[in-house]
C-alpha cells in the first residue's frame, strides 16, 4: 500500500480529523494549523581534515498563540524543512494537551552525529545557535530549545554558553534553552523525563480495567511484556522505569540488531554491557535479532518505538502482535498503519500525549532559571523539621517507635521528588481528560481514538488562547 503523505501533512490531517469535532471558525482552525515561521540556514564548517562541508539547519517556530515557543533540536540525516515543522506542530499540539504555556517549535541539523568528531560537533553546534540569535530564533522569552534525537545535554551547554556570551547583561539568559546539564543551571529529573512521563501516561492507561479487558489484558503494568524500539535517551530511560514499575522488557532494538530474551532483561545490565562493548549485542543470554526491523513484529504486550517517524507502516502493520502501541518517539506510526492497527483492535497511546514529559519537565526547568532559585530550597528544611515533629508526636501518643527504615522515608521534597511530582499529575490529567473526550464521542458516527481525542482537546485548549487575545469572536 503506497503512503504518499509527508511527515507535515499526516500532523495536518490528524488535525483536521480532530477539528471536525468543533465548531471554531475554519478561520481559526487555519491559524491554529499553519506553521508560522521557519527558517532554513546554510553556513560552512571547516573539518578536522582541513576540509570545508556546508552545513544545514533549520528552525521552525509553529505557533506564537502563546510565547516563548519551545521545542528540541535534532541531528539526523532525515532533517529537512517538511520534518522539523511536523515536530514543530507536533510539540504546539503536545503542549496545549499537558497544559504547558508555550507555542511549538523544532529545529534540527542535518547530520549523523556518528560522523564527526566532539569538536567539529561543537563548531557546528555554536555556529547553529550564533544563527539562531541572528534571526530572532532563540531566547528565554522568545524560543527555548532541548535536546531530540542526536543530541544531549553536552549540545545544551554549548547553546547555553555561545547566547550567553552574546548576550552578557540579560538576567534571563540562562532560560534560552532546556535540558542543561545540572551543574549549568539544568533541572534534576530532566535527562529521564520522557521516559518517566512515558511509564506515567503507561501506567495510567493501563490502570482502566475495562479498558485493557478488549485487549486481552489486565490492569496493571505488573508482568506486562515490552519490547523497546531504540535505546537511546527516551527509549533506555522508559525501558528502565518500566522495569521498576514491574514490567518485563523481553526486547530491544537498536540500528544495528536487536536482543531478545522472554524471561525479560536488566535494563542496567544492558546499558552497562553497551558501555562496555559499544552495542546492546552480545548481551550474555539474549537471542540476537539480525533484523531489528523483525523484532517490531514480535509477540509481546506493549511495543514502544523510540526512535524515528514511520516505523510501523503499511506493510508492517499486518503482522504486528503487540496489544498497545506506546508511541514514545515523534510520529512513529504513518497513517495507513494507524489505520489497520486500529482496526486490528490494537490500542495506540499517541505521541502528542505519551512524550510529553520531556517538555513538561523543560517547563519546570524554565521556570527554575527564571525564577533563579532550585525547587525546594525554601521549604525542604522546614518540612523536614514539621514531618519529623509528626511522627514524634505519632510516637509519643501510640507507643510505637518508627525503624530506622521507616524514618528514612520522612522527609521533605527535594528537587527532583517535586519535578517527578508534578510530572505525573501533569500526565494523568492529561490522559484522564483525553478519555474523557474520547468517552464523550464514544457513540458517535465517527470513531474517535486516543489521537483524534487528544487532538480535539489541544485544539480546544490553543482556541481559547486565540480568543484570549482577542483576535477571534
Ligand atoms: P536519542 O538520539 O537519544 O536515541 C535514539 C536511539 O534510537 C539511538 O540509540 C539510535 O541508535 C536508535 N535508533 C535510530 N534508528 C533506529 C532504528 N531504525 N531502529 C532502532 N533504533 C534506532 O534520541 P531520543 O532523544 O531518545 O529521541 C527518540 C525519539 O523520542 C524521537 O522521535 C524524539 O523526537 C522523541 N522525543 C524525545 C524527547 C527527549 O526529551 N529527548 C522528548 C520527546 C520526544
Amino acid at each position: 500500500m503506497a503512503e504518499s503523505f509527508s511527515f507535515f501533512q499526516k500532523v495536518n490531517t490528524d488535525f483536521d480529523k480532530a477539528a471536525q469535532f468543533t465548531d471554531y471558525p475554519p478561520g481559526l482552525l487555519e491559524q491554529i494549523k499553519v506553521c508560522n515561521s521557519s527558517c532554513h540556514f546554510t553556513f560552512p564548517i571547516k573539518r578536522d581534515d582541513g576540509t570545508i562541508q556546508t552545513i544545514h539547519g533549520w528552525r521552525a517556530e509553529h505557533s506564537h498563540h502563546i510565547l516563548p515557543t519551545k521545542g528540541g533540536m535534532r541531528y539526523s540525516t532525515l532533517v529537512n524543512e517538511d520534518e522539523i515543522m511536523a515536530l514543530a506542530a507536533l510539540m504546539t499540539y503536545k503542549c496545549a494537551l499537558v497544559d504547558v504555556p508555550f507555542g511549538g517549535a523544532k529545529g534540527g541539523i542535518q547530520l549523523d552525529r556518528r560522523e564527526y568528531s566532539d569538536s567539529e560537533l561543537e563548531r557546528i553546534t555554536r555556529r547553529y545557535t550564533y544563527e539562531l540569535i541572528q534571526k530572532n530564533y532563540i531566547g528565554p522569552g522568545v524560543d527555548v530549545p532541548a535536546p531530540d534525537f542526536g543530541t544531549s545535554e553536552t549540545e545544551m551547554a554549548w547553546i547555553l554558553d555561545t547566547y550567553i556570551t552574546m548576550a552578557p547583561d540579560k538576567l534571563n539568559a540562562i532560560a534560552c534553552v532546556t535540558g542543561k546539564p545540572i551543574e549549568q543551571n539544568g533541572i534534576q529529573g530532566r535527562k529521564g523525563a520522557t521516559g518517566r512521563g512515558v511509564v506515567y501516561g503507561l501506567e495510567e492507561a493501563c490502570s482502566y480495567a475495562e479498558d485493557m479487558k478488549p485487549l486481552g489484558l489486565s490492569a496493571g503494568l505488573q508482568e506486562k511484556s515490552v519490547i523497546v524500539q531504540g535505546f537511546g535517551n527516551v527509549g533506555y530511560h522508559a525501558a528502565k522505569f518500566l522495569m521498576e514499575a514491574d514490567a518485563r522488557v523481553i526486547g530491544i532494538l537498536e540500528r544495528n540488531g536487536g536482543i531478545y530474551n522472554p524471561q525479560g532483561f536488566d535494563v542496567e545490565k544492558v546499558a552497562e554491557h553497551r558501555a562496555e562493548t559499544g552495542s546492546i549485542l552480545g548481551y550474555p543470554g539474549a537471542e540476537l535479532i539480525e533484523n531489528p526491523n523483525d523484532g517490531l513484529e514480535l509477540e509481546c504486550d506493549i511495543l514502544v518505538p523510540a526512535a524515528l517517524e514511520n516505523q510501523l507502516t503499511a506493510e508492517n502493520a499486518p503482522r504486528i502482535k503487540a496489544s498497545i502501541i506506546a508511541e514514545a518517539a515523534n510520529g512513529p506510526t504513518t497513517p495507513t498503519a494507524d489505520e489497520i492497527l486500529h482496526k486490528r483492535g490494537i490500542l495506540i497511546i499517541p505521541d502528542t500525549f505519551l512524550n510529553a514529559g520531556g517538555v513538561t519537565v523543560s517547563y519546570f526547568e524554565w521556570l527554575r532559571n527564571l525564577s533563579h532559585v532550585r525547587f525546594g530550597r525554601l521549604d525542604k528544611r522546614f518540612e523536614d523539621s514539621a514531618q519529623h515533629a509528626m511522627r514524634r508526636a505519632v510516637e509519643k501518643a501510640t507507643g510505637y517507635n518508627f525503624s530506622e527504615e521507616e524514618r528514612e522515608l520522612i522527609h521533605g521534597a527535594d528537587e527532583e521528588d517535586l519535578v517527578n511530582s508534578g510530572l505525573q499529575d501533569t500526565m494523568i490529567t492529561a490522559y484522564q481528560e483525553i478519555r474523557e473526550t474520547r468517552m464523550q464521542y464514544r457513540n458517535s458516527k465517527n470513531h474517535v481514538d486516543y489521537r483524534t481525542a487528544a487532538f480535539i482537546n489541544a485544539i480546544h485548549r490553543i482556541a481559547q488562547s486565540y480568543m484570549q487575545l482577542g483576535i477571534f469572536p
